[in-house]
């Protein structure tokens, strides 16, 4: 039997395409827990009596925008996060002239604080946020350093993070371009999310490439038709073949 770690070695060196779909679990040894872990956040108490769905939806937020904000900038938002050795690796690669596209469930910004250029956040971002009356942009400092819910410095109206919140589309553009890379990479390395959750579980299917690996902690529904699975932390995965 071959060695995987040697195996995924040769399969990032060979490929001339690759397209890196990660999930919360890329990011949870940078310190931000993942959403449905048995300690994340959907998993925590809050003062708020609503389940944390619901709080990060969009009828919530538009009725209820103080708890909104109480929840998403205190459980959501992780500004002293920093990139770590996976989020550096695939920065890394690019930076070396490797075709590599990152799409992203993350709204945490972490692939492009590492150096990653080409990065579609299917879910959005915290690090945009705009004003529903004007449409003026914001950083996440304005929105942290806001008591409150946060309003436009120029017209007063309310000021929304760039997130896809539940009840809300994801941006077409978004998912046009995510799914042509995967259409056409030649290699594709899930990490960190399980694909049960929409729209990930959607997006494997337009693969076509050579080689199809996933690195998660948990087994996945798609494990059956991987070329290369590691059911171990990703860290210990870049470790081995960094
Ligand atoms: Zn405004």
């Amino acid at each position: 039997m071959k060695n995987p770690y040697e195996e995924l070695k040769k399969i990032i060196n060979e490929s001339n395409s690759i397209v890196v779909f990660t999930g919360a679990g890329i990011s949870v040894p940078s310190g931000i827990p993942d959403f449905r872990s048995a300690d994340g956040i959907y998993n925590q108490k809050t003062k708020i009596h609503a389940s944390p769905e619901e709080i990060i939806s969009h009828s919530f937020f538009m009725h209820n925008p103080e708890d909104f904000y109480e929840f998403y900038k205190e459980k959501m938002c992780y500004p002293k996060a920093q990139p770590n050795a996976a989020h550096k690796y695939f920065a890394d690669l690019e930076k070396k002239g490797k075709n590599v596209i990152v799409v992203t469930q993350n709204i945490d910004g972490l692939h492009q604080k590492a150096g990653s250029k080409i990065v579609y956040e299917l879910h959005g971002t915290i690090h945009q946020n705009f004003c529903m009356k004007c449409g003026r942009l914001f950083g996440l400092d304005y929105v942290l350093n806001s008591k409150g819910v946060p309003h436009c410095d120029k017209c007063g109206g309310i000021v929304k993070p760039d997130v896809v919140l539940y009840e809300e589309g994801l941006d077409e553009n978004t998912i046009g371009r995510s799914i042509n890379a995967i259409m056409t990479c030649d290699t594709m390395i899930v990490i960190g999310t399980s694909l049960r959750v929409y729209p990930a579980a959607g997006f494997i299917r337009y693969f076509k490439g050579r080689n199809l690996v996933v690195i998660n902690k948990e087994s996945t529904s798609y494990d059956n038709m991987c070329d290369l699975i590691f059911n171990e932390d990703v860290i210990n995965v870049i470790n081995h073949i960094k």
